[in-house]
């Protein structure tokens, strides 16, 4: 086991690159890559990495990963027989506007294993995504042994007053109405399309730590891209278990997804 990664419990998949949404706080910009990760690589790599380190948490997300429902499903699937006990999806829930096929996916997906849902409805998000469908699906995934939250992307803090929050709080509450909860949420960090079209609410002259990055000498989460790119190296080219034992801290400062 290589001493950098000794507590490493967490793997992530950017399933996709390509989204059905067009925000504008989205932090990975315009998304002009179609790029998808291979379904058959990435579930393996699950089940390699579970052999070696104590893997607690699987989550798949994107862009929008229901788009590719089949390799959202056998990843989780493999974490599952992995006896990997949180199994999460954050999806924005439009990837169809076809209710018989929502349901359908909402099946594969309930059936695949998955049991932590985070739904990313919020101001940004309905600017571009209607949520009659989101709702679809919301109805279809609610089920007894799923935990389903709606998820927010809140500007500058979740109790700040902006005209963007005001809006989310009340995109919020059509779903709280039906009993299903918020979730913590996240605090919009100033990369991507927030920068270029919310800079006004962000102070660019003072850095701003990045919530999401981990100490390159003890990391506890990888995410794998959509292009296969991990860690400075990428699974399309090199077996996933090579890759994580040569990593050094300095791995990252030579290398470039
Ligand atoms: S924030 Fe999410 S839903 Fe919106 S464009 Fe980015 S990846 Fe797509």
């Amino acid at each position: 086991m290589n001493k950098y990664l000794k507590n490493l419990n967490r793997i992530e998949f950017v399933v996709t690159m390509a989204c059905t949404g067009k925000c504008k706080h989205c932090s990975q910009g315009e998304h002009k890559s179609n790029d998808r990760i291979d379904k058959a690589l990435a579930s393996d790599a699950v089940r390699k990495i579970a052999k070696e380190y104590n893997i607690k948490s699987v989550m798949t997300f994107g862009g929008e990963p229901l788009l590719c429902c089949e390799t959202v499903c056998e990843i989780h699937k493999a974490a599952r027989e992995m006896s990997i006990p949180q199994r999460q999806l954050i999806t924005n829930g439009y990837f169809s506007k076809d209710y018989d096929e929502i349901k359908n996916v909402a099946q594969k997906i309930i059936k695949s294993g998955v049991n932590e849902i985070l739904l990313s409805v919020d101001a940004f998000h309905q600017e571009t995504i209607p949520l009659e469908y989101v709702k679809a699906f919301a109805d279809a995934v609610n089920v007894h042994g799923v935990k389903l939250q709606v998820h927010p992307a809140w500007l500058v803090s979740s109790d700040d007053d902006n005209p963007y929050n005001d809006k989310t709080r009340e995109i919020l509450s059509e779903f709280n109405h039906t009993g299903i909860e918020t979730s913590k949420g996240n605090v919009i960090f100033p990369s991507g399309n927030a920068i270029k079209y919310l800079g006004e609410y962000f102070n660019l002259k003072k850095e701003i730590k990045n919530p999401y990055q981990e100490d390159p000498a003890d990391i506890r989460a990888i995410c794998l891209s959509a292009n296969g790119y991990i860690l400075g190296g990428n699974i399309y080219k090199q077996d996933i278990i090579d890759i994580l034992d040569s990593y050094t801290p300095y791995t990252l400062i030579n290398s470039k997804p």
